[in-house]
């Protein structure tokens, strides 16, 4: 049986600007125009993760659901299409934050933000990209300040989470 987690419900109502998300009426457009809904339609539902979050039923503990919360690719199609104006995508942060602070985030994500804290970038430079670059005539690519974006990352405590 799933029980009301009272943390969810409050994160995700203290997070919803103009406390809009009580009056989800279910209609079902946001799953409609979601293109991960139409491609694994058992797999992610965003109507249903508004309900659940609504209700504060936590069905996304555990690295074996965090499909249900990271299929969404925040194209924000769903935040266009409500007719009662909730934004989503916002509901859908809060719960990624939670499932990372409980350590169940998928792989890809760290692997990704461990690359980003490295490299200072998502995708390192390298040899065929600089050598494609020359001779298309385009300049070279600065370097970014990996200390800067480090910096920066700190401050949001990635550090913590990447154990770096
Ligand atoms: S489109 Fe908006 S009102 Fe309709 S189900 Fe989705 S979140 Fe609720
Ligand atoms: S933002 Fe996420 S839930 Fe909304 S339509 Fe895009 S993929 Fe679907």
């Amino acid at each position: 049986m799933v029980s009301v987690d009272y943390e969810l419900r409050k994160k995700v109502m203290d997070a919803h600007i103009h406390d809009a998300l009580k009056y989800c009426y279910q209609c079902g457009r946001c799953t409609d125009v979601c293109p991960v809904s139409r491609v694994a339609p058992e797999r992610y539902n965003p109507r249903a993760n508004i309900m659940l979050s609504f209700l504060g039923l936590n069905i996304f503990k555990g690295q074996q659901n965090n499909f249900a919360i990271w299929g969404c690719t925040v194209c924000d199609t769903c935040d266009e299409i409500c007719p009662q104006k909730i934004e989503l995508t916002e509901i859908f942060a809060v719960l990624k934050n939670m499932s990372i602070a409980a350590g169940e985030g998928p792989d890809y994500y760290t692997t990704q933000a461990s690359a980003i804290y490295d490299a200072g970038k998502a995708i390192p430079s390298q040899a065929a990209i600089e050598r494609r670059r020359e001779q298309l005539g385009l300049p070279k690519i600065e370097e970014p300040n990996v200390e800067e974006v480090q910096k920066i990352l700190n401050a949001t405590k990635l550090n913590t989470i990447l154990k770096k």
